[in-house]
């Protein structure tokens, strides 16, 4: 099948991370990166990736989120993801998958380390440009959909377009293309509350997908469906990926994670315990995407 997600992002891999985040082709000084874009020893990959365009998506540094007491919650994480991998995320519960989206995502800061994703350093930005850059670069999917049930189907799809201020024609278009794509246009005037679990996470994801996100996040997001429902939504986040859309996916489900996505890695009590490519998956910039532990 022709891939139906026309992502900004595989006209922009060529390009650099400046370039990503601007939507724009690379500039002379896009090659010389900021000072504080990384440190430590995933420092040096970080700073080489960037000058050689290998991409990375995301590039954490020694990652430490520490809450008042006990062990912290991730303990000097160091990662690299490039564009185009599905990458995996498992582990106990408490292990520190939710703070380590938190993070990437921008929803909570490190105590020490660096977060950047597309080229962004997230982790020193203020409350409102980190709000942008969600709103620009993220796309996120919940076990529990997250859907606003006093807006329809092509609302809630629309929303983020309009916060982002997308000419509304073109927003509307692009909610369309959506919702034709992910087999949900007979709902668009519908509410979610009369939408089937599966229903609701195709429109989640066309939420997700609106503003061509350099970034997917989904966070269990077959946990709430049935297992015929689940595998749909699998299959769909596949093709999301086969046409170069990067994501992390957290999962329980040794069997998605096997399936879907290119890496897997296993986090305990907040460390990097083990991680593994899976046979037969080849991205672009594989090798600069090892994961540095
Ligand atoms: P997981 O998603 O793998 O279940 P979390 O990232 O939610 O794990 O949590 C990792 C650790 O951090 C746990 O010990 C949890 O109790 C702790 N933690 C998470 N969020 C907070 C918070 N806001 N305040 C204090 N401790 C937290």
């Amino acid at each position: 099948m022709l891939c139906p997600f026309t992502c900004s992002l595989s006209r922009n891999v060529a390009a650099g991370p400046s370039a990503l985040r601007a939507n724009r082709l690379p500039r002379k000084d896009d090659r010389r990166p900021p000072a504080d874009y990384a440190v430590g020893p995933t420092r040096a990959r970080c700073r080489l990736a960037y000058v050689a365009r290998v991409d990375t998506v995301i590039c954490l540094s020694e990652v430490t989120k520490r809450y008042e007491s006990g062990q912290p919650a991730l303990d000097s994480i160091s990662l690299t993801v490039a564009p185009g991998e599905a990458v995996a995320v498992m582990g106990p519960s408490g292990s520190g998958k939710s703070t380590l989206l938190n993070m990437i995502a921008g929803l909570d800061r490190p105590t020490s380390g660096t977060v950047t994703v597309a080229g962004q350093r997230v982790d020193t930005l203020g409350e409102s440009a980190v709000a942008r850059f969600r709103r620009d670069q993220i796309g996120m999917i919940f076990q529990f959909f997250n859907l606003l049930d006093d807006l329809t189907v092509a609302d809630n799809v629309l929303l983020p377009a309009q916060l982002a201020g997308v000419p509304r024609a073109q927003a509307r278009a692009r909610v369309d293309e959506l919702l034709a794509v992910l087999r949900i246009g007979p709902h668009r005037d519908a509410y979610p509350g009369r939408l089937s679990g599966g229903e609701r996470q195709r429109v989640a994801i066309a939420r997700a997908l609106v503003n061509r996100p350099a970034l997917l996040l989904a966070d269990e997001p077959t946990g709430a469906l049935d297992t015929a429902t689940g595998e749909q939504i699998s299959k769909l986040l596949l093709d999301l990926n086969s046409s170069g859309q990067t994501m992390i996916l957290v999962t329980h489900n040794p069997d998605l994670a096997a399936r879907y996505a290119s890496r897997t890695i296993r986090l305990t009590d907040g460390r990097i315990a083990a991680s593994g490519r899976a046979a037969g998956h080849r991205i672009a910039g594989d090798t600069a995407a090892e994961v540095q532990q």
